[in-house]
Formats: C-alpha cells, structure tokens, sequence
C-alpha cells in the first residue's frame, strides 16, 4: 500500500496566496490522496526552419554542445533505466542508445559545419535517420519513434528547459499535464506517480483510461491547475473530481480513511453477482498478454474487450499474421475455459496506426475509423481475423470477435460473412455510433451479440469530442441520451423472436453507481478494467435486480446528467461508506 501523505525534498513551499484555493474537474478514477505536484513539461517546439548559428558561435562550439548535449541526455536516460522495470525499462534503454547514436550526432555536427544551429542541426539529422529506419521497415521503423523522442530531449538540453515526457523524481509526485499522449504512459511508473490531474482531457480520454488501469486517483479538465508552481502540495479526490491546494487536517483524515477502505476493496471472489443472485459476469478490458495475466490474477471472468490496436500501436507497418497470433495467444492462454472477446483494430482518432490511418483527415473522429479502414485498406481485416482464428487453434479459450464503429446492419452482416470465412463461430460488433443503437434489432440478426461502448457512444451522442476538457460536462455516459441508447439496443436484442446478450464494455462499466444502471438497464455483463472490479462487484452485491431496475429508472428520467449521477448516488450508501 502506497503511503498517502508526500513532500517532495526541497520543493517550493506553497505560495500562500494559493493557499486553500480549489480547482474542479470531472474525477475519472477514484481515490483520496494528498502530495506534491510536478508539472509535465511542455513539448519541445521545433526551431525555426533554416536557423542559423549565431555569429559569435563557431562550429566547433557548436559540435562540442550537441556532443555535450547528446552524452547529457543519455545518462540522465540510462540512469532512469536502472529504477525503472518491465516495458518501461526497455524504451528507456532504447532511448538512451539511441541519444548518442554516432550516425546521429555524426549527421548532425555534418549540418553545424554548413552553418546550422546545433538545435536546427539535431532535428533536420532526426528527421533524416527516422525517415531512413522507416523505409528500412520492420524492427528498424519502429526504432524511428525512439530517433525522434531524443531529438526533442537534445533540443531541451540545449535550450536548457526540462525534458520532454512525463517528469522525473526519486520521490513519488502527482502529476499535472495539460493532457497525456498515449506514448507517454509508457514511461508513467505508478510507484512514482500516485495521482494524475490535467487541465484538459475527457472523462472518456486514454488520460482517464489509464490513471483506471493504474488505478491512481485522477481529475480531468481543471481548469487553472497547470498554473500552480512545482512541489505545490495539493490534496486530489478523484471521486469528486476536485483538488485543493495546500491541504489540512480534515484532508489528512480523509487520506486516511481512502487507504483503509481501499485496502478493504483489494480483493474480488471472481463472481459478480446483485444481492439476490443474480449473475453479472464482471469481464476485464485488455491491451495484450500482460494486462491478461494481471486481469486473471484480479479475478476477471474473461476478457470483455482485447483492444488489438494496443499490441501494436507504435507499429508503423501491418503485423505478420504469425505476430498477431503470438500476440492473442498471450491473452487466450491466461484464460482457460473462459470468454476472451477480441476486437479487431480499432485505428483511427484518438488511437492512430500510420500503417491503417490517415493523419490529415479533417475530422478523424468522424472518418476512416475502426471497420471502415476495411474501406480503405482491404485485406487488412481478413488477416487479422485468419490470425485470430489460428491464435484461437489449440487454446482453451472460447473466443468471440467483435467489430468497432459499426454504423449499419450491413455491415454488420459483412463482418460476420468475413468471420465465418475465417472459421469463427461467435461473430458480434460494438455499439457505439447511435444509428448502431437505434437499429440493434437488426445488427442482431446477423451478429451474435453487442457490446456497447460507452465512450465513443457517448461523444456521438452527445456531439462531443471525447478528448476535450472544455466538454467534459456533456460527454458523461450519465446523460439521460446515452442511457436511453443503451434501453433501445438492449430492447433490439430482445426483438424479432431472438434474446441475444448485451454487454459494456465503456468506461461506464467501471463506474460502480453506474455499473448498478446499466445492470437495471438489462445488460448481461460488464468489461472494465482490473483495478475497478472489486469496487464495481462490492457495490452491485448491495442491490437487488429490482432495485437496480427502480435506480435505472431514476437515471432515465432525469433531467440532467448531473442529477441522474446524484439521485442514483444518494441511494447507494455503500458509495459513501467505501470512499467511491
Ligand atoms: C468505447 O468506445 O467505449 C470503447 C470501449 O472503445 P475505445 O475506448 O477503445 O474507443
Ligand atoms: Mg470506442
């Protein structure tokens, strides 16, 4: 258990001005903890094209402060590789070879003689070495993202500002960012970050996504904090979504008491189920083998959504079929006997695969995304569904497929010819477009089953881009909108003479008041992350399935967002007394 008060050695102490001042967000991840902030630094802006070197500067200075810079940012790298483990070790390693690679810094010094400025020099030999492993493919491409992580971090060097990515400290901190890019979670050591607040950000961004899995109390979109000054001790409420600067005795106390009920809540008997019995499988969302192995540890029924797109999302190629089936097989084999449900590639918005999208879209959110990279890259799906097949060949698993973004019922129908085509017996497709909501009646006879994901259902509904900070009040799967979507596909799975599960696979699932109104709702089972298993099962063991219909209803009447939230919290004490 991670201690609950933090200071950083010698950090500022907090301005008094600031002293009890409040921020307000949308808590994404519950938790109660107080410490001491550090700010993400900002990206590294590129230098003017064509800068020169100043002067009074010769080249010979200049080659000697890259080469300066160049060894600095390697051992502050291989330094923060020796704490580090697992993923994050190895890009971090990587990284730090690559920061004095001899090629680079030899490409570099080359421009410094014809009279470019050593920051100028650094990106333009960056960009070159990074377009050459790309074209090299494979495991040299990938390498390319690594060429120009340094860069940035060479460019700082020599500007003398922080580093770019997520900041580093021998103590734990909270973290404050303006938002976070999917890259950066890799370094994020929850041994050393114990909060995440950003200014910006959804309550349906990978931010909020991954502060779950980690299970680290987060707060989106408050507005202003990013302006209070490093080693500022702040106390987070992740449930509440707020932040208060400078905390006291009473905040101590709640600290306290989060620790208590959290530790309480560590553990989940692998059956989710209401007070009277009735069963609600409580599945897990998952990136790939590791995040399995740890969701069966945590007592996951089975994995309600594989997010495919996760094992290869630094890809800049297609993965061979024989890298796919290694990657699934990691996931099928942590779950004997058990439902694995495998989405297919979900690229596009706010998850893009060079090798599938197209990053000059002008509104990706609402182009070639998920199935309809079908569309445009033809062959793409059929073999990731012949490696799924082949990854599902001799496992004990029983694998379902499901398709994202699914807008018709055609395409429904074509999903599942090309699953049948590929020997897959259980077909299915995501709701999360509403025209998919409204017309589940249909989808259902081609498909097997429905999986409602809340998060891009909400931004859809709602008309609200799920990244955004400024519209985090709309883009809640509270909205009374978003609850009645779900009421119609669960009553389209009921029609035409067929009963067909529903599942949610959403962050709303992960949500324990809500995850009480989606089982009122009708739907058959859950999918969240890890972490809010045992939270989620605690609190619908509190409730009958009469009562969680009666909540239910509560929440489809309501004339807000925010008052379907408080009026089904108000009658779940459980909520209060675990700190959630
Ligand atoms: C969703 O949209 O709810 C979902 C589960 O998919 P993702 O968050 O990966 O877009
Ligand atoms: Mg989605």
């Amino acid at each position: 258990m991670r201690t609950i008060v933090q200071t950083l050695p010698g950090s500022a102490s907090t301005d008094q001005s600031e002293t009890g001042r409040t921020f307000a967000g949308a808590g994404v991840s519950p938790g109660r903890i107080i410490g001491s902030i550090l700010l993400m630094p900002q990206a590294v802006r590129e230098p003017a094209v064509g800068e020169r070197l100043a002067a009074e500067t010769s080249s010979e200075e200049a080659s000697t402060a890259l080469r300066t810079a160049a060894k600095a940012v390697q051992s502050n790298l291989t330094a923060r590789s020796v704490g580090a483990s697992g993923a994050g070790r190895e890009v971090l390693e990587a990284t730090a070879l690559m920061a004095n690679d001899p090629m680079l810094v030899k490409a570099a010094i080359k421009l410094i003689t014809n009279g470019a400025s050593p920051e100028r020099a650094i990106w333009d030999a960056a960009a070159s070495v990074a377009e050459m492993l790309h074209n090299l493919g494979g495991y040299m491409a990938e390498r390319a993202t690594d060429v120009l992580d340094v860069r940035g971090r060479i460019v700082a060097e020599l500007r003398g500002v922080p580093a770019p990515g997520i900041p580093y400290s021998d103590t734990p901190f909270i973290l404050i960012a303006e938002d976070l890019a999917p890259a950066d979670t890799a370094t994020l050591d929850p041994a050393k970050v114990i909060a995440l607040v950003t200014s910006s950000g959804g309550p349906q961004s990978h931010t909020a996504i991954i502060a779950r899995a980690l299970g680290l109390p987060a707060v989106v979109a408050a507005v202003g904090v990013d302006a209070l000054a490093d080693g500022t001790r702040i106390f987070v409420d992740g449930a509440a979504g707020t932040i208060l600067v400078d905390p006291g005795a009473d905040e101590v106390a709640l600290a306290k008491a989060w620790e208590t009920a959290a530790a309480a809540l560590a553990v989940f008997d692998g059956t989710g189920r209401l007070h009277d019995g009735h069963l609600v499988p409580l599945l897990s969302n998952v990136g790939g083998s590791k995040d399995a192995v740890k969701a069966a540890a945590a007592g996951a029924e089975g994995v309600g959504l594989l997010r495919t797109e996760f094992c290869f999302l630094e890809r800049d190629t297609e993965p061979s079929i024989a890298e796919q089936v290694e990657a699934y097989r990691g996931v099928f084999d942590a779950f004997p006997g058990k439902k694995v449900v495998v989405r297919t590639l979900d690229a596009g918005a706010d998850k893009p695969l060079p090798f599938l999208t197209d990053a000059s879209e002008p509104n990706p959110a609402l182009g070639v995304r998920g199935y309809r990279t079908d569309l445009t890259s033809p062959g793409v799906l059929k073999r990731q569904l012949e490696a799924i097949a082949l990854a599902a060949e001799g496992t004990e698993a029983e694998v379902w497929v499901m398709a994202p973004m699914i807008s018709t019922a055609e395409e429904a129908e074509h999903f599942a010819a090309l699953c049948a085509a590929a020997g897959l017996a259980t077909p299915g497709v995501m709701v999360e477009v509403p025209s998919a909501a409204l017309t589940a009646a249909s989808i259902l006879e081609h498909v097997d089953f429905v999986s409602l994901g809340t998060n891009d259902l909400t931004q859809y509904a709602m008309a609200a881009d799920r990244q955004l900070g400024p519209l985090a009040a709309l883009n809640t799967p509270w909205q009374p909108a978003v609850l009645q979507l779900i009421r119609l596909t669960v009553n389209g799975s009921r029609d035409e003479g067929h009963d067909k599960p529903v599942g949610v696979c959403g962050e709303a699932a992960a949500d324990p008041a809500l995850a009480v109104v989606l089982v009122g709702l009708g739907v058959a089972t859950l999918s969240m992350t890890a972490r809010a298993l045992s939270s989620v099962a605690a609190v619908l063991a509190s409730v009958t399935l009469p009562e969680a219909q009666q909540l239910a209803k509560l929440a489809l009447t309501a004339h807000s967002a925010t008052d379907a939230r408080r009026l089904v919290r108000e009658k779940l004490p459980i909520l209060n007394t675990l700190g959630l």
